[in-house]
């Protein structure tokens, strides 16, 4: 399959890369990848995000300004990444071809041909093994998004998913043309002031139960408002949370205009993409999310979450 993609991407003049809506390091660094690759083989390539404006804090992924929410009128060839579900990509019709690629355990398998590789630290790493399989030269800017998707994936190497081929990997990239310092320097020490003013009114709302293995966090419109805080700014809450050391699952719901968005972390053994699939989401083992549409009640949510948690922690 790592070939017979390969073979369809010569095939294609006009290829559309895209990925999930509010992207992410791993779906904005994956679809990025291919372009300058793709580029020096003579495509038009559209690398496509139906969210805007995109998360500022990955600004310096070569090729950050080639990102359109415009559809090209023209496509033989379409590619999504980092994507569970058809639903997330925000294309109203089903492309003519498309190319699934995806590390997503719920993925849905909703492309022509789907290559999912649940065990794979990020989308990104699938794409690394695609250009080795087909002895691809992988350009410095290239190698900058495959490692930032892989550095954000994985919290900076610290989940399960890290093992011996993902330190390969790295190490690859940074032969390629990649400096560490510099890609985690634009990813951790750009903050934004409202983000830390937002932590400090979240925190306050942490409530934890089931002997302490469960701990919600709450993030409202108005502590978005009074802080200034912006939707990237709620990124990582719901990981600090999970730091606590008795917490196995963290919560963070967050009012949306759709609902209250749920992200859920776990740190040992709790699966909770199963929780999160289980109310209309998805994800993986240890991070998941869902939007509970048209529920606007906290508490409410909250005892929901907590019948399903106690079953697992
Ligand atoms: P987050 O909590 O950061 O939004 O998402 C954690 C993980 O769950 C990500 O891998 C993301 O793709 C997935 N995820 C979050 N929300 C949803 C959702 O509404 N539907 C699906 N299918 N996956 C989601
Ligand atoms: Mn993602
Ligand atoms: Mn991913």
């Amino acid at each position: 399959i790592y070939k017979q993609i390969w073979d369809e991407i010569k095939k294609a003049d006009n290829i559309l890369l895209i990925a999930h809506i509010n992207p992410d390091g791993d779906a904005l660094g994956s679809e990025l990848s291919l372009y300058p690759i793709l580029k020096r083989m003579g495509k038009k390539v559209t690398v496509f995000n139906a969210t805007k404006p995109l998360p500022e804090y990955l600004d310096f992924l070569p090729n950050f300004d080639k990102v359109t929410n415009k559809l090209p009128k023209k496509t033989d060839l379409t590619i999504s990444f980092d994507c569970g579900s058809f639903d997330r990509l925000g294309l109203e019709e089903k492309p003519s071809f498309l190319i699934n690629i995806d590390h997503h355990i719920s993925n849905t398998n909703y492309g022509d041909i789907n290559l999912i590789e649940p065990n794979h630290a990020s989308t990104s790493q699938v794409i690394y093994d695609i250009l080795k399989a087909n002895n691809i030269d992988i350009p410095a800017d290239t190698a900058v998004c495959i490692y930032t998707a892989l550095v954000t994936d994985t919290g900076s190497f610290q989940y399960e998913s890290v093992n011996d081929k993902v330190f390969e990997c790295a190490a690859d990239l940074v032969r390629c043309g990649v400096k560490p310092d510099f890609v985690s320097k634009m990813l951790f020490q750009r903050d934004r002031l409202s983000r830390l003013r937002l932590l400090a009114k979240a925190y306050e709302t942490i409530e934890m139960c089931c002997e302490g293995k469960v701990a919600f966090v709450e993030v409202t419109k108005e502590m978005m408002e009074i802080t200034g805080a912006i939707k990237d700014d709620t990124d990582t809450i719901v990981n600090s949370v999970r730091a606590l050391a008795p917490v196995e699952v963290a919560c963070m719901l967050r009012e949306d205009d759709e609902g209250i968005k749920i992200s859920l972390r776990s740190k040992n053994y709790a699966d909770v993409s199963k929780i999160a699939q289980k109310h209309g989401g998805g994800g993986h083992i240890r991070a998941a999310g869902a939007t509970i549409k048209g529920e606007f009640d906290f508490e409410k949510v909250k005892e929901m979450l907590k019948k399903d948690l106690k079953e697992i922690v």
